[in-house]
């Protein structure tokens, strides 16, 4: 059953709309965004979407058709950021946001489902936001556009579930196009769309869902967010954004603290992999990003310390099986890898993953392309 329909089951109208907002991978650019960098996602043809409807009374009723349990009822005065742990916070955060914001938001029922794989590192806290967020700013006519709506997100994450994300996941769901992967500079959130058409090519990019989401990632991303911030403020920069590729030795030099220096070479080289990503696109060389990928996931393993041996190993077969090369992709500690292949061998290199997995006594990993796909957008 659709959206549309199960709104009307459960709301017993029809929605005055049907929104959709993808789930996104990251080509490269990990870690960049809180320090202001840049960042290349690109939008999956995974997507939440939701039926909506305004109300006028205050009311905010929300229901998932992937969650078990009843409508969730709640009041739009009532709000309260950091209370709810439930699923309902990230729809009822961008209410919350907008209405800080002064928007008049005076109630909705939703209705929604997901295709976006949950925890899988593709963003599925995004989508839902975003989703939301797009169907509200077109209900209320805001005439909010898509990096104002994936700030708004965003801050419904950070502030009002909790979550302390940057803003590469909102605006690859707000602001990607369909055959574009999406170059995003996160310090003035401008954007530039590069085509991004691998099936031209004859080339595919899978996306490698490890299934395993490690607890160490709980704390680890707050504490690199710490150590980026040391490092910037050793370094007398506001972001290390601001530190140059070309004086990366020098600025280590400066640095006493190992694990500062490994956070900012990490983030200073990551920055520097996105503009030569871009100019090997831009020159036609697409398959020449594949080292640097891999490049990328050493940095990710070695320096940041946010891999995890089911990821390493998703890496290191594809890249042995003849991969084109491979990262680990996302906040790290489980979650998802990207592999770049020669389409014609995505078979044989999906099945050196399966089984190098299966013999490590691991979880069947879920093995899918990655077709750069469209951003948010009214469905009906
Ligand atoms: P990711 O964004 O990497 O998928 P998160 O932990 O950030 O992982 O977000 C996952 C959470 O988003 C879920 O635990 C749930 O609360 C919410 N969510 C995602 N998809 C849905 C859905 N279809 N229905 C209800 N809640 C969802
Ligand atoms: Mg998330």
């Amino acid at each position: 059953m659709g959206v549309r329909e199960g709104f009307g089951e459960i709301y017993g109208t029809a929605p005055e709309g049907v929104w959709a907002a993808p789930g996104r991978v990251n080509l490269i650019g990990e870690y960049t965004d809180f320090n202001e960098g840049f960042v290349m996602p690109l939008a999956l043809p995974h997507t939440a979407v939701a039926a909506v409807s305004r109300r006028t009374d205050g009311v905010l009723r929300l229901h998932s058709a992937d969650i078990e349990g009843p409508v969730v009822e709640l009041h739009v005065d009532e709000l309260q950021p950091l209370t709810d742990t439930s699923w309902a916070a990230y729809p009822a955060g961008v209410v919350w946001v907008l209405r800080e914001a002064g928007h008049p938001i005076t109630g909705a029922d939703v209705h929604l489902s997901s295709t976006v794989p949950t925890g899988a590192g593709l963003s599925s806290s995004a989508a839902l936001e975003v989703v939301v967020a797009l169907a509200l700013n077109d209900l209320y006519e805001l005439g909010l556009t898509g990096p104002e709506l994936a700030r708004i997100a965003q801050r419904a994450e950070n502030d009002f579930v909790g979550v302390p994300c940057g803003i590469m996941d909102q605006m690859a769901s707000a602001c990607a196009t369909d055959g574009h992967a999406l170059h995003l500079d996160c310090r003035d959130l401008s954007i530039r769309q590069i085509p991004f058409d691998l099936a031209s090519q004859g080339l595919t990019l899978l996306v490698v869902d490890s299934r395993v989401k490690h607890a160490l990632g709980d704390g680890a991303y707050a504490e690199r967010r710490e150590g980026c911030e040391e490092g910037a403020r050793q370094l007398g920069v506001s972001h290390l954004r601001d530190v140059a590729y070309e004086e990366l030795d020098a600025a280590l030099a400066r640095l006493s603290d190992e694990r500062v220096r490994r956070y900012v070479r990490h983030v200073v080289s990551d920055d520097h992999r996105v503009d030569q990503v871009i100019r090997l696109l831009d020159a036609g060389e697409v398959r020449a990003i594949g080292p640097v990928l891999t490049e990328g996931h050493v940095s990710l393993r070695d320096d940041l310390r946010i891999s995890c041996p089911e990821l390493d190993l998703v890496v290191d077969t594809a890249n042995a099986a003849g991969a084109l090369g491979a990262r680990m992709t996302g906040g790290g500690f489980g979650g998802s890898a990207i592999v770049l292949v020669e389409a014609s061998d995505t078979d044989t290199i999906t099945k050196a993953i399966e089984e190098a997995f299966a013999a490590a006594g691991y979880t069947a990993p879920r093995v899918f392309p990655a077709v750069p796909s469209a951003g948010a957008r009214r469905l009906s």
